[in-house]
């Protein structure tokens, strides 16, 4: 497993989670949505088969990007992604989202999925239900989809929902100097 079947990479994307990110989207997908943005994906064969080490240089090319696995579906070719994952993790500080047409629970089910669950940080996870799609969602197509925080999840065995805060340095108000205005020389 050191071949993953590319549709493109694309570098800077901004709606594949928080940031810039470095998107890789791979062909194959079994999960046949009704509504698919992308059906073209679905074919495995459409792809070019690219080798993990050549698409990890690509990643670590884009030192500010983080990643996002996409597609198709990143889990119908769990074990090349797993392989490459753990690359991007022992040698870069990347955080990795990955979008699926499976269900977290799904994904700990499965032994080869559960191997690149380990090593994500987020996971967009379940199909797309077209008569739930909503565009106000930030990073997901229709409601039922959740953007499940692995890390905790596995830590405490339930899913856990990763709370998007696009000001964390706003997070305690109590840190923020009051400021004081001088209007001509007097102190208002
Ligand atoms: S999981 Fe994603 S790529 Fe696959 S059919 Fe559903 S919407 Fe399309």
């Amino acid at each position: 497993m050191t071949e993953i079947s590319i549709l493109k990479i694309e570098d800077d994307t901004t709606v594949d989670g928080p940031g810039f990110r470095t998107s890789i989207y791979c062909a194959g997908c079994n999960n046949h949505c009704p509504g698919c943005h992308n059906p073209q994906s679905w074919d495995i064969s459409n792809g070019v088969f690219t080798h993990i080490d050549v698409i990890f240089e690509r990643i670590k090319a884009n030192r500010f990007s983080n990643v996002t696995f996409t597609g198709g579906d990143p889990m119908c070719q769990p074990l090349a992604f797993a392989r490459l994952a753990r690359r991007i993790k022992a040698e870069t500080d990347k955080t990795i989202w990955c979008y699926t047409g499976y269900t977290y629970e799904e994904c700990l089910a499965s032994p080869d999925k559960k191997e690149l669950l380990e090593h994500v940080d987020v996971l967009v996870d379940g199909r797309f239900i077209l008569s739930q799609k909503d565009e106000s969602l930030l990073f997901k197509g229709s409601r039922n989809q959740r953007l499940v925080d692995v890390p905790k999840s596995l830590l405490t065995g339930r899913v856990q929902i990763f709370e998007y805060n696009p000001f964390p340095e706003f997070d305690d108000l109590s840190l923020v100097k009051p400021v004081r205005l001088v209007v001509e020389g007097v102190a208002v």
